[in-house]
């Protein structure tokens, strides 16, 4: 009984110390200085410029680093049989060493590398027809998905992006596809025994098809819209939109207008709160106690600096909306992660889902193929946030929620 005593005493008197340490290391006044000044920064468009050239920069010193990783790993897959043994007594002992985390390790971190604040694309996409670089034909469509299937992309849902919440299997980029305008070509309706299912050759109905016939690939995707000629087609426009909530799809905000002279930075504050408010309360009406928090601007466009705020708070006929999430026009990037300390949720890029210019899709296709560790690769546990111990000061640790921080370091 005593030593039983002694036992849970020694135990409490250990977690009293971790708890500390860990109260010590997460509450850096600092971090939270550097995120005000980070979104300051980010608020004008310039200094988003800046930040493009700059990570062209990293990517020409990074060029010569991610040859030698490229070697490394053919290397490694190699002699991977032979070692595996071996690889995974080292994985372990490096684990308890960095972080005295006595958990489980489920990979193996030296050959997959997960690097999960690496870049996530968002692909901006419009309708199905033969008029790129805003729309892209069903063949271009099926080379799309079959290029991000057979590398390593996997599509994630708005919802988890916001939230920091992203499932995919180790090893693995997420990747999110948007499409703007509410297009018929995108999504619309059929009548079919009675039922009503996605139009064959709509992106959805594409997209579907794909996902079953790919595993692994969720059929995952955001749609946004304005207030007008939503998804045309069979059904009402409650119907449309909560087929796509149902089956898992993101519905978000497009503004009430596309009229190039109603774009937000035009209006006013009360003009603002309007076109925000209409699509907001279409969504809302249509699938109840459905969280819709993500715009798209139409023409890329924000309001004036003095009014950005009514994007991500506002009234609208007596009705408050909340965005957590605005998003801007392709070509552009970095595409960092919501966790990154520089991520600015109200002006995120997007590339175009098209083969086109620089910096469009493709453009980054390549330019990833390039250079791999700039990517986000998972490390498969949706709780665990890994990523390198030299990136431990870019991580928003405000954002982590109940979610364990995993830092490790890639051996030479
Ligand atoms: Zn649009």
């Amino acid at each position: 009984m005593t030593e039983l005593k002694q036992i849970i005493s020694k135990m409490k008197v250990l977690t009293t110390i971790l708890l500390l340490a860990i109260a010590l290391i997460s509450c850096t006044g600092k971090d939270n200085t550097e995120v005000k000044n980070n979104n300051e920064n980010h608020s004008v468009d310039r200094d988003n410029e800046k930040e493009d050239i700059k990570d062209k920069d990293q990517v020409d010193t990074n060029d010569k680093e991610d040859k030698n990783n490229n070697e490394k790993d053919n290397n490694e897959k190699d002699n991977n049989s032979i070692n595996n043994e071996e690889d995974n007594e080292k994985q372990e002992h490096t684990t308890k060493e960095n972080n005295n985390i006595d958990d489980k390790v489920e990979i193996d971190y030296q050959k997959i590398k997960p690097n999960e604040l690496g870049h996530i694309m968002v692909i901006m996409y419009h309708g199905i027809s033969d008029n790129p670089p805003y729309h892209v034909t069903e063949k271009q469509f099926l080379e799309d998905l079959e290029y991000m299937y057979e590398n390593g992309y996997r599509p994630i849902s708005m919802r988890d992006y916001i939230d920091n919440n992203i499932n995919i299997e180790a090893g693995y980029t997420p990747i999110l596809l948007t499409f703007d305008d509410g297009l018929s070509s995108t999504f619309s309706l059929v009548e079919q025994d009675g039922k009503l299912v996605p139009k064959t050759g709509t992106a959805i109905e594409i997209l579907e098809r794909f996902s079953k016939e790919h595993d692994g690939f969720d059929n995952k995707a955001a749609l946004y819209i304005n207030a007008y000629s939503i998804f045309d087609g069979a059904g009402t426009v409650e119907e449309r939109i909560s087929w796509l909530a149902n089956n898992g799809y993101d519905v978000g905000n497009h503004t009430s207008s596309h009229a190039e002279n109603q774009m937000l930075s035009r209006l006013s504050s009360r003009q603002i709160m309007e076109h925000i408010g209409i699509v907001d309360q279409i969504i809302k009406n249509a699938v109840p106690n459905y969280t819709v928090d993500s715009l798209a601007y139409t023409f890329g466009n924000r309001p004036v600096k003095a009014l950005r705020n009514l994007v991500e708070d506002g009234k609208y006929n007596d009705v408050s909306y909340h965005y957590e999430v605005a998003l801007k026009e392709g070509p552009s990037g970095p595409y960092l992660p919501p966790l990154h300390k520089s991520f600015n949720n109200l002006n995120v890029p997007r590339a175009r889902g098209s083969k086109g210019d620089i910096q469009d899709m493709w453009w980054f296709f390549d330019f990833y193929e390039k250079h791999p560790s700039k990517k986000y690769i998972s490390d498969g546990n949706v709780n665990r946030v890994s990523i390198l111990k030299k990136d431990e000061d870019k991580i928003n640790k405000d954002k982590l929620g109940d979610k364990e921080l995993y830092l490790y370091e890639i051996e030479e």
